[in-house]
Formats: C-alpha cells, sequence, structure tokens
C-alpha cells in the first residue's frame, strides 16, 4: 500500500478509460518517487505513459484509484499540484505569437523563477533564443525554452513527458545535466521517455509499462547487475586464457594476440579481479556499461508479471 504522506509523487492503483473504449488504457497502476530520485517511466508507444502523465496533470479525470503530488490530491487539489510542479512535455504545445522572453513572464506570473539569475543561467547554458516569436524557432529551439520554463522556478516535484525529444546531442547533455542537479537539490523527478540510453543515464529507478500496466519496476544499479560487461585487458606474459575462461560470470573470452583478450562477463566481477591481481598487467579498457539489453528484454518478454 502506497502512503501519500510517505512519498513526493504517489499513485494509487490509478486506471483510466476512454469514454469510447472498452479497455483500460491504464490499469491499477501504483507507484511511488521520492525527493532526489528520478523515476524513468517507459514503455512502447501506445502503453499508457501519456494518459498517466495526463492524468497526474488532470487534464483526464481518472476512471479509479488515486495519486497525489507532495500531499495534494491531483483531482480535488488540482490547482495546487499544478502550482507546485514542473511541467514539461515533448510537443511543447505553446503560445507560438509569443517571444520566448514574453512566455516566460507570462508563465512566471503563475510560478515565479527561483531567481532572475537561474532563469538567465538556463537560458545561457541552453543557448535559448528568447527574442524570436516562437512560432519562428525550429521545435528544438521551442523545446529549450519549455525546459526553461519547467525548470526555472525550481520546483519540487517535476513531470517530463519524453522531454528531451528534438534536442541535439549537445542541449541533450545539457538538459541531463538540470535533471541531474534538480534531483541533487532534492527534486522528485518522474519522466516518461522511449529512449532506454537517457533512461540509464540520469534514473534512479524504471518503470516498464505496456498493455496500460506496470510490468516491471526496478532500480538502475540492480540492472547493471544484470548486463554484460566488457573488458579489453592486456597482460605482460601470455594471457591466462584457460583460467579466465573457468571464471564464474565470464561468458565469453576473446585471444586478440598472445597478450591480450576481450572478456565479457555477467554480474560480480570481484572473482575476475582477483585472478588479475595475480597477473602483470598492462592495460585494461572497461567499455560503457549497456542497459539497453536488458532493457529490450523486459520490453519484449512474453510473461507478462504484475507487480
Ligand atoms: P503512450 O503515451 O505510452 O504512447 P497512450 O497513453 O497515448 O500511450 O495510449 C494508451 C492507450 O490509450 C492506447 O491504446 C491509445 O490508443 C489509447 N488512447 C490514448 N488517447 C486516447 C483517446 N483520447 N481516446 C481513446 N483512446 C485513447
Amino acid at each position: 500500500m502506497i502512503n501519500v504522506m510517505d512519498h513526493a509523487i504517489a499513485i494509487s492503483k490509478l486506471s483510466k478509460k476512454y469514454r469510447r473504449s472498452g479497455t483500460f488504457a491504464l490499469h491499477n497502476l501504483s507507484l511511488y518517487v521520492d525527493a532526489g530520485e528520478v523515476y524513468g517511466f517507459l514503455g512502447p508507444n501506445g502503453a499508457g505513459k501519456s494518459t498517466t502523465i495526463r492524468t497526474l496533470l488532470n487534464f483526464l479525470q481518472p476512471t479509479n484509484g488515486s495519486a497525489s503530488i507532495l500531499g495534494h490530491d491531483i483531482v480535488k487539489d488540482a490547482v495546487a499540484v499544478r502550482q507546485e510542479i514542473g511541467y514539461l512535455s515533448g510537443d511543447g504545445a505553446v503560445y507560438l505569437k509569443m517571444t520566448g522572453q514574453q512566455y516566460l513572464d507570462y508563465l512566471g506570473e503563475l510560478q515565479p523563477p527561483a531567481s532572475k539569475a537561474y532563469k538567465q543561467e538556463l537560458t545561457k547554458r541552453l543557448q535559448a533564443n528568447l527574442k524570436k516569436p516562437l512560432g519562428e524557432l525550429s521545435r528544438g529551439n521551442r523545446q529549450k525554452i519549455s525546459i526553461i520554463q519547467a525548470f526555472m522556478h525550481q520546483p519540487r516535484v517535476m513531470i517530463l513527458d519524453e522531454p528531451s525529444s528534438g534536442l541535439d546531442p549537445l542541449m541533450q547533455e545539457v538538459f541531463y545535466e538540470l535533471i541531474t542537479e534538480a534531483k541533487d537539490r532534492g527534486a522528485a523527478i518522474f519522466m516518461s521517455s522511449h529512449i532506454l540510453g537517457e533512461v540509464q543515464k540520469v534514473c534512479n529507478r524504471v518503470g516498464i509499462i505496456r498493455d496500460g500496466k506496470l510490468i516491471i519496476e526496478r532500480n538502475i544499479a540492480d540492472m547493471a547487475q544484470e548486463a554484460t560487461q566488457t573488458f579489453d585487458i592486456t597482460f605482460k606474459e601470455a594471457a591466462p586464457v584457460t583460467m579466465l575462461k573457468q571464471l564464474s560470470g565470464v561468458q565469453k573470452v576473446t585471444q586478440n594476440d598472445v597478450h591480450s583478450v576481450t572478456l565479457h562477463v555477467h554480474g560480480e566481477l570481484s572473482p575476475l579481479f582477483a585472478l588479475l591481481a595475480k597477473h602483470t598487467v598492462t592495460k585494461v579498457d572497461t567499455r560503457a556499461l549497456d542497459l539497453e539489453e536488458v532493457f529490450m528484454h523486459y520490453y519484449q518478454a512474453e510473461g507478462k508479471q504484475d507487480v
């Protein structure tokens, strides 16, 4: 049972059936997000991510169940919820005739910036153009204004709906830094995404939704245990290939030349390091951990587990 007062975001058995639809777009969703946590909400198209977010924001009425944000009920206290949160959507429906500056001033009356300096800092880091009408900006440049809008008042709760779409890789990095800084300030962040790499980078926890149901929820750190890691190792002497092959967790050993091997290791690394300690190792390269494989396993898994 998820207790409303214990979590920044608490969702309890939330369900949504659209009026003319026979099936639930969202069914009995329960989850929480705590202060200082980034929760990645993943799922294929049509899984129910937007329905969840639109319900949390009171754009849609839940059919059953409830949710609260900072103790405010999303239906009864919808106005208080909107005042407390930072919301950002990837499709950025904004007032196209306004300039970025006018748009931010307009929204700043409802939710004032934490400080003028912070708003300026965001503008600079995102290289945003506040002078042009929003309708004349490219999608990615318009998205930057939406990001400033969502972050400038340093909200305690952020709800981000596929937020990085349209940003170039450089700006995506700036955006990920902003999320991490908000988390470090103690914000609770709920972020839907289908970009597995970004989820791996910024989230502490992930939930995967399919057909309106949460099928699995994991800590990123635990998922890392399930991933295979790749090492390129060079020994001063001949590589101890037979011993490496016998180590627990070692899935594949490829000998590159007499001295060097490429290893794929699953789970615990201590047996490998214990063996390496007995040899003279001249070089170790680790390739970045890739959780995409683990995510895909859950995306595609046949047997659905209700949690
Ligand atoms: P996601 O954001 O994960 O892509 P959605 O929440 O948009 O998924 O959709 C979940 C399900 O609800 C889908 O089957 C979709 O067709 C249905 N749906 C979404 N919006 C509506 C609507 N306005 N009316 C009826 N069905 C809808």
